[in-house]
């Protein structure tokens, strides 16, 4: 058996063309202000990409760039300015910052209403108590590609691979919250036997940052499996799923890259237009 590809590109080709015609609808295209700080040529390249991704759907974006040695209070009085702006819906501050800033902190400061990477503690806590709120856009991003493949998720058994704020845990609670009910595990690096745990999985998510953590022997005949993982590995990018291996023995499988990425950047730009639609409603 060779397993369906879950195509990340088409989806977010999708969620774009929803969010295209949404900032259409606006009297004044969305603003998105993103905040980089120092010189990390990644860091660099992905904030370029989101820029490129907002002006392909009509979004404003405001670039703001900062010397990797400014203090915490110069970032905060920032934030606060574009918390403050009316021309914001948006505020993206692009993560890792430098050792000697406070990346939470900074997190914290940022305007709930403008987190539109659903990182600050209130829109996490919306998400627990399952209310509207900014969703984190890989978890996000990961929902909507099962959605689109129509992807089974009620009463299912999902196993997530990794607890971290930014995918695993946020991804838990999308998971089983009330209406979309799958049964979740999580799973981590002190998670005995996790070949047995994860074979047992109708959906298996990997996000653990671990270049072929998950084999064929990880995962059950049939399974859904979502390759989160952004490795670098020599010049090349891979996942945390052997892919080659995995295909033979999934029924459906998210390949890297082209898989999650592609979607995490485009749920960025449907909360900026969630954000400035809630703020414009008042
Ligand atoms: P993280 O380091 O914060 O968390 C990793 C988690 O994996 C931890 O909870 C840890 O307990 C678990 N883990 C580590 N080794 C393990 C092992 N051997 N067995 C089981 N669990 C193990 O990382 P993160 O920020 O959540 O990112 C995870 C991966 O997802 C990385 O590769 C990252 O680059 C990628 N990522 C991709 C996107 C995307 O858009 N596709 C977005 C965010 C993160």
């Amino acid at each position: 058996m060779t397993a369906q590809i879950l195509d990340g590109k088409v989806v977010a080709a999708a969620v774009k063309n929803e969010v295209a015609t949404a900032v259409a609808d606006l009297a004044v295209a969305p603003g998105l202000a993103t905040v980089l700080v120092g010189d990390d040529p990644a860091s660099h390249a992905y904030v370029r990409g989101k820029r490129r991704d907002a002006a392909e759907v009509g979004i404003h974006s405001i670039h703001h760039e900062l010397a990797g040695d400014i203090a915490q209070e110069e970032l905060l009085e920032l934030i606060d300015r574009l918390n403050a702006d009316e021309g914001v819906d948006g505020i993206l501050v692009q993560l890792p910052l430098p050792d000697h800033l406070d990346g939470e902190a900074t997190v914290e400061r940022i305007d709930p209403g403008k987190d539109v990477d659903g990182l600050h503690p209130f829109n996490l806590g919306q998400l627990v108590l399952d209310r509207p709120g900014l969703r984190s856009c890989t978890p996000s991003g990961v929902m909507r590609i099962l959605e689109h493949y129509g992807i089974e998720v009620a009463g299912r058994r999902a196993v997530i691979v990794g607890r971290s704020f930014l995918v695993g845990r946020p991804l838990a609670l999308m998971m089983s919250a009330r209406g979309i009910d799958a049964t979740v595990t999580i799973a981590h690096s002190r998670t005995p036997d996790l070949a047995r745990l994860t074979g047992s999985a109708d959906i298996l998510v990997a996000a653990a940052g671990v270049p072929g953590l998950i084999g064929a022997s990880h995962v059950g005949p049939g399974a859904t499996v979502v390759d989160v993982g952004i490795n670098r590995v020599g010049d090349r990018l891979v996942g945390d799923v052997d892919h080659r291996a995995v295909s033979e023995v999934a029924g459906a499988i998210t390949p890297v890259p082209g898989g999650v990425g592609p979607m995490t950047r485009a749920m960025l730009l449907a909360n900026t237009v969630t954000a400035a639609r809630r703020r414009r409603q008042g």
